[in-house]
């Protein structure tokens, strides 16, 4: 791949790039896959065809946080607080509450499911997995 700041190859999923010292996807200025120049906001290469990767994307979030929240505090929505889904994250915390308190539970525990399942999808996924579906394409459920 090539780095995204200096446009020089760097060797595939290098934390650093050895020419200009940045993460490699932390620039904007080539891209990632042919090392043509890219404009500031372009979204996929116009030479290659190729989505472009930012790492910067919408603020890199843990796989592994995103998960752990899913799994022990699911129910409450607060891994999508944390993923940015401020809508599904409501919806979750309010139905496990109110849903929960007019079902004797059941509401709450079927939150707490679907909140497991999401952490388990979560961990399961590659990190750049997770980042481009969760992050970049905000996949708001499973
Ligand atoms: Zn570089
Ligand atoms: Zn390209």
């Amino acid at each position: 791949m090539f780095c995204r700041n200096c446009g020089k190859e760097v060797p595939e999923n290098a934390e650093v790039c050895v020419n200009c010292g940045m993460k490699p996807l932390m620039g904007k200025k080539f891209c990632q896959n042919c090392g043509a120049e890219t404009k500031e906001n372009q979204e996929v290469c116009t030479k290659c065809g190729v989505k472009l990767k930012s790492s910067m994307g919408k603020g890199a979030k843990s796989k592994l946080v995103a998960g752990l929240l899913g799994i022990f505090l699911g129910y409450l929505g607060i891994h999508k607080f944390y993923l940015g889904y401020p809508v599904p994250a409501v919806i979750m915390l309010l139905l496990s509450i109110i849903g929960g308190f007019l079902t004797f539970g059941a509401v709450t525990g079927i939150m707490g499911l679907i909140g497991l399942i999401e952490g388990i999808l979560y961990l399961t996924k590659s990190d750049e997995d997770f980042d481009d579906i969760y992050v970049q394409n905000q996949k708001k459920w499973f």
